[in-house]
């Protein structure tokens, strides 16, 4: 098909786990892929869309264990793609949000190998769904931040709390677990309120999905009693809160929806 010729790559967002979450797209693109690239958060039921003669390559990187260097991928797909391949290289959730897509996309075209993007559901969104929650509420939370906790070893994160402790806005944290306790500290320091709503959603999508509801200044705590060894987002803000405070907005005709339908 024209738009996926030989030699070119595909940078497909696989999405939070579930394969009902991938994009028709990005199902059509594994389908007719020679060569997939895969991350280690990306799920059995996603691989098996592959041509059952398609040469699957596990690139994965999970912190602390990092597999493959960012390099050595790059030079990977480039490589497979001059080599006439029709490479996809399938990262978890959406491949434009802490991901390397730029190294990526930078890799290809100084080579002149084509690439595009095919977006995916995000892990912030998979959890939204997981709680039955929204993300951003009328006149309490107005704004949302994607922020990655990830600090490099030894260092303490690099992150502008004074800006993140927004009561007005919802924290998505990527890569939180390993640093909850640094991300509680540092927000109350920098003014959010102990008792701010907080729910953890590890392993959104897949069959063993858990959600766990507590407050930021609880966060280290549940984090390290509650989480297993699946990938976990952290969300902070009032949004979170289970009951939400039933405001009557200027211009609502409607009461609020309830929070998650079947929780
Ligand atoms: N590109 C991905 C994020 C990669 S960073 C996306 O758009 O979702 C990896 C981090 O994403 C993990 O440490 C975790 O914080 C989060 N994550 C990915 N999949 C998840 C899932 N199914 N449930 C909860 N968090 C997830």
């Amino acid at each position: 098909m024209s738009d996926f010729p030989n030699g070119s790559v595909w940078l497909v967002g696989a999405g939070p786990g579930d394969p009902e979450l991938l994009t028709r797209k990005g199902e059509r693109l594994i389908g007719m892929a020679t060569t997939v690239f895969y991350d280690a958060l990306v799920g059995p039921g996603i691989l098996d869309l592959a041509a059952p003669a398609a040469r699957l390559v596990h690139v994965g990187k999970r912190s602390g264990r990092h597999s493959k260097d960012q390099r050595t991928i790059d030079r990977l797909i480039v490589d497979a793609a001059l080599a006439g391949e029709r490479v996809v290289r399938l990262t978890g959730g959406d491949p434009a949000i802490f991901g390397r897509a730029t190294e990526e996309l930078d890799a290809c075209r100084a080579a002149g190998v084509a690439v595009r993007i095919c977006p995916g559901v995000t892990a912030a969104s998979a959890a939204a769904a997981s709680l039955g929650a929204s993300l951003t509420l009328r006149g309490l939370a107005r704004k949302l931040t994607f922020v990655t906790a990830q600090a490099r070893a030894g260092e303490a994160l690099a992150l502008d709390w004074e800006r993140l402790a927004d009561p007005d806005a919802t924290l998505a944290v990527y890569m939180g677990k390993a640093a909850a306790g640094e991300v509680s500290a540092r927000l109350i320091a920098a003014g959010l309120p102990g008792d701010t709503p907080v729910a953890l959603v590890e392993s959104a999508s897949l069959p063993d999905e858990r959600v766990f509801r507590t407050r930021l200044d609880l966060l280290e705590l549940t984090s390290k009693a509650a989480l297993g060894d699946g990938p976990a987002l952290l969300l902070i803000g009032a949004a979170l809160a289970p009951e939400k405070p039933a405001v009557a907005l200027p211009g609502s005709a409607r009461a609020p929806t309830p929070a998650g339908a079947w929780r």
